[in-house]
């Protein structure tokens, strides 16, 4: 960085003795990407909060409503112009969900989990999550991570599907991509971590221009990441919006950079506290979920189940098969001390932890799962792809894990895939998707996941499976 040479040398001298950091510039932070326009932005955006506000449990009182309202107020106001869509349909809603967790979708809804209220020291810190998220809305990083989606099968790991939520590893943003027009709930939510560290520094710039430090900012992520280590898991929050590692080193080299100006009215905060202890407890996300699709109205008809608590211990897999079959389609052996999980087009089977809820998701670490799906072309290279990225869209960060193979899957043609992706447990998996076509055209997949660690321990059982598939449906 060029620094100017100053004027008078004498104040330099005085200002590098006392270690001031007037001389830092606030990071300059640029509008990724966007093949999409901000019409499109509000359009979507509109869409998914409509399925939200149906899904989830929305806070009704007037007074934490408009409460909520000022503060996003504030922060749009004091948005970088240049940033600030004409277009854009702000809204900040309250919701009665426990965890710490506060989401926006393109053009502008906001939505802000209780549990951040009641997890907040202070109404920076509810500010600081709020200019984080506005942050999101006004670099359109939504749109921009569909913009990048859209690049070809080698990049893969750049795309996001409907599909991929339900198949490797639920998570929330699943709720919202269901019945949502476009299905991409969960490519709208999950940001990268370099987009993170953008909507980090504005978010810091717009606190200090409506009169917060900050560091308010700062301290809220370590207690997101404190909220972890009480669980020993992975909270909500981070599903979406990863740790660029060092927030708080640089938000607080930010706020350094910044002039805080004159301090925000927060004399609405504590009474605003005292409104939500006397409201019945916030409900978990995992209880939500469970409840709409027990009402009919999930999207896969999955109904969400929990073999054991992910996270604990998975034992062996048995060395005593029993035989499985899904529909007319297949017939398998799986190990006897594993559950089968049946939808209407796929049946996991899963080792006792391997798949449940973990800190209010979802989560599928360990086992199987046998499936059909219609192609959307007639070689199976191309069908294989298609589904893959189909997948990928809910699964943003999937990579491929090394060369893709010709094999059989019951005396057919078949492709196996290898696959990395992030562990819901933490570190990577394993995951191994294997496709064939059967005799009336539809894609047949099998595909195996399970956390880096244990996938030497489970490569011999996801083989022995493998080899025990036979396609039955009558030719
Ligand atoms: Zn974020």
């Amino acid at each position: 960085m060029a620094m100017k040479t100053p004027a008078r040398a004498g104040a330099v001298t005085l200002m590098a003795a006392l270690g001031t950091t007037a001389l830092l510039a606030q990071t300059v932070i640029k509008l990724p990407k966007n093949k999409y326009t901000p019409e499109q932005d509000v359009k979507l955006g509109l869409e998914a909060a409509a399925e939200v506000r149906k899904q989830y449990p929305v806070i009704k009182d007037e007074k934490i409503a408009s409460y909520l309202t000022t503060l996003g107020d504030r922060l749009v106001a004091v948005a970088p112009t240049e940033l600030k869509q004409s277009v854009y349909q702000y809204s900040f809603t309250p919701v009665n969900l426990k965890e710490i967790n506060a989401f926006a979708l393109p053009g502008g809804p906001m939505f802000v989990n209780r549990g951040m209220f009641d997890a907040a020291a202070s109404e920076g810190e509810v500010v600081g999550v709020m200019a984080h998220e506005l942050s999101h809305v006004l670099l359109r990083h939504g749109t921009a991570n569909m913009t990048k989606a859209q690049n070809p099968w080698l990049q893969l790991g750049q795309i996001a599907g409907a599909v991929g939520g339900a198949v490797v590893g639920g998570e929330a943003g699943s709720a919202i991509a269901q019945g949502s027009q476009f299905g991409l709930g969960t490519i709208l939510l999950r940001y990268s971590r370099d987009f993170e560290k953008q909507a980090d520094l504005l978010g810091a710039q717009m606190m200090a221009r409506a009169g917060y430090d900050p560091r308010a900012l700062a301290h809220m992520f370590e207690t997101i990441a404190a909220e972890s280590k009480g669980s020993g898991g992975t909270p909500q929050w981070l599903n979406s919006h990863p740790d660029p590692g060092n927030r708080t080193a640089y938000i607080t080299k930010e706020a350094e950079a910044l002039t805080i100006a004159s301090a925000a009215d927060t004399s609405q905060f504590q009474p605003i506290k005292t409104t939500f202890k006397a409201m019945p407890p916030g409900k978990s996300t995992a209880d939500v979920e469970r409840a709409h699709a027990a009402n009919g109205a999930g999207g896969g008809g999955e109904a969400p189940a929990s073999v054991g608590h992910p996270g604990q211990p998975v034992p062996r897999p048995s060395a005593q098969f029993r035989d499985i079959s899904g529909g007319k389609v297949f017939q398998a052996s799986v190990p006897d001390n594993w559950t089968s999980l049946a939808s209407k087009s796929s049946i996991k089977v899963v080792p006792q932890n391997g798949y449940g809820e973990l800190n209010g998701t979802t989560v599928w670490s360990h086992g199987v799962e046998f499936g059909v799906t219609r192609p959307s072309s007639r070689d199976l290279h191309e069908a294989t792809k298609a589904w893959l990225q189909g997948i990928a869209q809910g699964n943003p960060e999937l990579r491929l894990g090394g060369e893709q193979q010709s094999v059989r899957i019951s005396q057919r043609s078949a492709l196996a895939t290898p696959l990395v992706n992030p562990s819901p447990l933490g570190g990577k998996e394993h995951i191994m998707v294997y496709t064939t076509f059967l005799s009336d055209g539809t894609l047949f997949y099998y595909l195996t996941v399970a956390p880096e660690k244990d996938a030497a321990a489970f490569e011999d059982v996801f083989r022995k499976i493998v080899d025990s598939i036979r396609l039955t449906e009558v030719r």
